[in-house]
């Protein structure tokens, strides 16, 4: 596979406990980099105290993507871009390693934390995946609020709507969508992802994020895998369970590194990963020329990027 593409990579591990959150693939201007690293700090120690007081890796993946959707810098919650008819639409999942559980919301309109909502859905209904208006109703039966649109509509957003409808583009996507992977000290993994989706995208379209084996995914005896970039061609190759299966005969890096690269020769799209493994040992990748991300593990390593 032409590795080539990969633009960047890190791995550590393996540890006890360990969580990985990224804050988005994409080309994030130089000046707003460190707003995104400060981000992701800030989610990886809330997931991080999830699992220093015992808790399980699926309340740490979720804790720290809700961080991250509140956070205003990120294309998740409030922050999330705007689809071509200048609303928010929101995606989101996540899955449970153990019991290879997921729940997810798609195409669902301004709520502050979809990725609660798709826990719910996990936890309290027979489906996976809720859309748009029935999701709306799941979550406002199960005590959710509708969040007004300007509470969660950032300048940059309708921003970067105005400079995509100049160009008729729905490409250059915006850099921020969120997610999450961590292993506990049980051994559990688990994994979440959340997302606007990409600027411009016409109304009701989805992407990878909240799509099982695509953008999320997880399985106690490999990995969790939380990707990000082009959804479309993520969609197609399975970015995330491809990642998970390699991780079965490679590292986590690895994995991440290699499956980005297929992706890529397959179908040109960019794009990034991240993976905590079984053995607590984390991996990511990116094509992209950024992706924010922040790591913590229970010997006290602290690390970040971009
Ligand atoms: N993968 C997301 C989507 O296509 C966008 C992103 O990761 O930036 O909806």
């Amino acid at each position: 596979m032409a590795e080539e593409v990969v633009t960047a990579s890190w791995a550590y591990g393996p540890s006890t406990w360990s969580i990985l959150v990224h804050g988005g693939a994409g080309d994030v201007a130089a000046e707003r980099l460190p707003l995104h690293v400060a981000g992701c700090e800030r989610a990886v120690a809330a997931g991080a105290a999830v699992l220093a007081a015992g808790g399980s890796a699926l309340d740490a993946v979720q804790r720290a993507v809700e961080v991250l959707e509140d956070d205003p810098c990120f294309n998740a919650g409030t922050g999330a871009c705007l689809n071509a008819d200048g609303a928010i639409e929101l995606d989101a999942s996540l899955m449970d390693g153990t019991t290879l559980r997921a729940g997810g919301v798609c195409a669902l309109e301004p709520f502050k934390n979809p990725i609660a909502i798709a826990r719910r859905v996990m936890d309290e209904s027979p489906h996976v995946l809720l859309a748009a208006e029935g999701a709306a109703r799941f979550a406002i039966e199960r005590g959710f609020q509708r969040a007004a649109p300007e509470s969660m509509i950032t300048e940059l957003a309708r921003a970067k709507l105005e400079a995509a409808r100049a160009k008729h583009t729905t490409e250059g996507w915006a850099g921020g969508t969120v997610g999450a992977v961590a292993r506990d000290a049980n051994g559990r993994v688990a994994a979440a992802t959340s997302t606007g989706g990409v600027v411009n995208k016409l109304a009701g379209r989805v992407g990878d994020s909240p799509i099982v084996g695509a953008g999320t995914y997880a399985d106690d005896t490999a990995a969790a895998c939380s990707t990000t970039g082009h959804g479309e061609a993520m969609i197609r190759v399975c970015l995330a369970k491809t990642a998970i299966d390699a991780v079965r005969a490679t590292s986590a890096e690895s994995a991440a590194r290699g499956s980005l690269a297929m992706m890529h020769a397959r179908t040109g799209g960019t794009g990034g990963a991240i993976l905590a493994a079984r053995d607590g040992s984390l991996g990511l990748a990116r094509t992209t020329r950024t992706m924010s991300w922040a790591a913590a593990a229970n010997d006290g390593t602290r690390a970040s990027g971009a």
